[in-house]
């Protein structure tokens, strides 16, 4: 290789070294004929000198300032020259490479560029472009040190899970991208057939089948980085394909596959950080993670939990109340505390609470404020001092304290109620930076069921082991959830082993036994050849990289991401397709002219 050395190696100890570097010039200035480059590569940044003075002859400086004229920002060149000193006083502390600077000798360009549409220069903040911009021209964007770092921390994750998996027996295997579709709660991407038209592939939502179908066939450690593409609405932790560690194992437990997730995760921390992490990972059941933090996936580095207060209301002559907890409803508080706001919530910001809990699906939100030592709003009147007093022993309420109560069904309450805690305590600063909690989420049900149409819904998918009967009440599933810092980061559980089951649930999910050997048949059957028992678990790798690098969303630890409107401004897909194509296809399609993939709207909620 002509290149000697990349932009972030050079230091002191090379002073003197003949060096070739090659790289993008980031900015330039000029100093009375004395051109300074910050030469840039995703190792780091040089400074480079030309001093016609320093250089041989006239010639030569004539012919280097002729090739360096073509020098535009962002365009690749290649320089050769001697590491020197930089002069006193110019040395760059920030810089690995601050303290030498490279006199150049010789230049040649190797890509002019054009005047970039950004400056990609470290920003400072809020001078970054707007994100379709940045994707538009996603090539340059990469070359911000802020997304060669997410792609390095990504690339090292990937190579240490691999390390890790290998080291325990587990084989990668690919499985196909273009098959049968994959139940996982979202729509399919449909590809047609060519050979066999008027039929699909649908691409993998998740390789769950397949996985399973590996460990009938033996291979009792799978694991793959696979794609899965499901057509669901942008938002900032989805978008429509992305990479989920995905791992299967047979003969084992519950604990089995969760020892495993903690062994691998404390590995790449180590590799990573060079920290251990404490393991095991704490565990919280499904219900008292709703009901204390109203979420399946709770942020529990901050308090401001869920009180119940269901039996401390029974008997209020409010009426609100009562309507809901004739109909099953729950009632129950959070307490701001005046130490935690600081007494900073007034009036306004208590009416922005209830704007938004209506915004979060909640009926209402009912306050009180103690004031005196009595809880007082403008509805305590319909509450008797008993109750009051109930409500704020209960809630642990001092003087000066603001009490959020929200009543309604258990499901939508409890989760409605997260969104408002979620809410106040950013709101109020109390999520704590830099900390990192894993826990497992377990004691999960089977099923869950619309309450208004009673129809029966996988809790996770219908592959998870149901614990006890299937028609019993609040049957539970053997499913768990690993999180970190309020968000899933993943889903595992033991399978259905045995078809006769499978079936069942099938059944209980609302499809025929027709649909059921349509759809499922050649699953149900390979169960019915010795399946053993089963598990497994996938960890959202988009996801982790976003968190623990402190993202806003997905899309920075992804090279090329759709944008919010599922489009890849980049090569402009989705995009049409030729007539004589779609005709070899038997496809016809409706007019979609006046595509507009430029207007971003999107739902960044939860
Ligand atoms: N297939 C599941 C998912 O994609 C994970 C699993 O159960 O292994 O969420």
């Amino acid at each position: 290789m002509k290149r000697t050395n990349t932009c972030g190696e050079l230091r002191k100890s090379d002073l003197g070294k003949e060096v070739c570097l090659q790289g993008w010039v980031r900015f330039s200035r000029d100093h009375g004929g004395v051109a300074f480059i910050d030469l840039a590569d995703r190792y780091g940044i040089t400074q480079i000198v030309f001093d016609p003075a320093d250089l041989p002859s006239e010639t030569d400086a004539s012919r280097i300032s002729d090739v360096m004229k073509k020098f535009t920002r962002e365009s690749a060149v290649s320089v050769n020259g001697v590491v020197r000193e930089r002069v006193e006083g110019t040395a760059d502390a920030r810089n690995p490479t601050g303290e030498i600077e490279v006199l150049i000798s010789d230049a040649e360009i190797l890509g002019r560029s054009k005047i970039p549409p950004f400056e990609v220069g470290d920003q400072k903040e809020g001078v970054l472009p707007n994100e379709d911009v940045r994707m538009k021209y996603r090539y340059l964007d990469l070359r911000r040190t802020e997304m060669i770092e997410a792609i390095t921390i990504r690339s090292r994750f990937m190579h240490l899970a691999r390390q890790y998996l290998e080291s325990k027996d587990f084989l990668e295997v690919e499985t196909p991208i273009l098959a049968r579709s994959t139940p996982e709660g979202a729509r399919d991407f449909i590809v047609p057939s060519r050979v066999h038209s008027g039929t699909f592939y649908a691409l993998p939502q998740s390789p769950q089948l397949f996985k399973q179908m590996l460990m009938v066939g033996s291979i009792d450690r799978y694991y793959q980085f696979a794609r899965c593409f499901r057509d669901e609405d942008s938002r900032k932790d989805r978008q429509p394909e992305f990479t989920q560690l995905d791992m299967e194992m047979s003969f084992i437990e519950e604990k089995d596959i969760q020892d495993v997730i903690e062994g691998l995760i404390s590995f790449v921390w180590d590799g990573l950080y060079g920290k251990k992490l404490e393991v095991p990972f704490p565990r919280i059941g499904y219900t008292e993670a709703m009901e204390r933090f109203g979420s399946d996936k709770p942020d529990m580095r901050y308090g401001l939990e869920f009180v119940k207060l269901t039996d401390v209301v029974k008997d209020v002559p409010y009426e609100i109340f009562q309507r809901i907890m004739k109909s099953g409803g729950i009632v129950a508080g959070i307490n701001v505390s005046a130490e935690l706001s600081g007494g900073k919530i007034g009036r306004n910001d208590i009416d922005r609470y209830i704007n938004y809990a209506k915004k979060v699906g909640l009926g209402g939100l009912t306050w009180m404020k103690i004031q005196d030592g009595v809880p007082t709003s403008n509805i305590t009147k319909y509450f008797t001092p008993e109750i009051l007093e109930g409500i704020k022993n209960e809630m642990k309420a001092e003087e000066g304290d603001i009490l959020f109560l929200v009543a309604g069904p258990w499901k939508s309450t409890y989760e409605g109620g997260g969104a408002l805690r979620k809410k106040i305590a950013e709101d109020l600063d109390l999520v704590p930076k830099d900390v990192f909690q894993f826990f497992w989420l377990v004691d999960c049900p089977m099923f869950e069921v619309d309450p208004v149409s009673g129809k029966y819904d996988a809790f996770h998918h219908p592959f998870v082991k149901p614990l006890g009967d299937i028609d019993g009440k609040a049957c539970g599933g053997a499913c768990f959830d690993i999180c970190l810092n309020g968000n899933e980061l993943g889903s595992g559980s033991l399978r259905i082993n045995d078809p006769e089951i499978q079936k069942a649930v099938f059944r209980k999910l609302g499809k025929s036994d027709e649909d059921i050997e349509e759809e499922f048949g050649f699953f149900v059957e390979a169960l019915s050849y010795g399946a053993p028992p089963h598990g497994g678990i996938a960890i959202g790798v988009d996801r982790f990289i976003t968190i623990i690098l402190g993202k806003e969303t997905i899309r920075d630890v992804i090279a090329f991401p759709k944008n919010k409107k599922a489009v890849s401004l980049l090569d402009n897909s989705p995009a049409k397709v030729p007539e004589d194509k779609l005709e070899e296809l038997q496809i016809m399609t409706l007019s979609i002219d006046d595509l507009d993939f430029e207007t971003v709207e999107e739902s960044e909620e939860e």
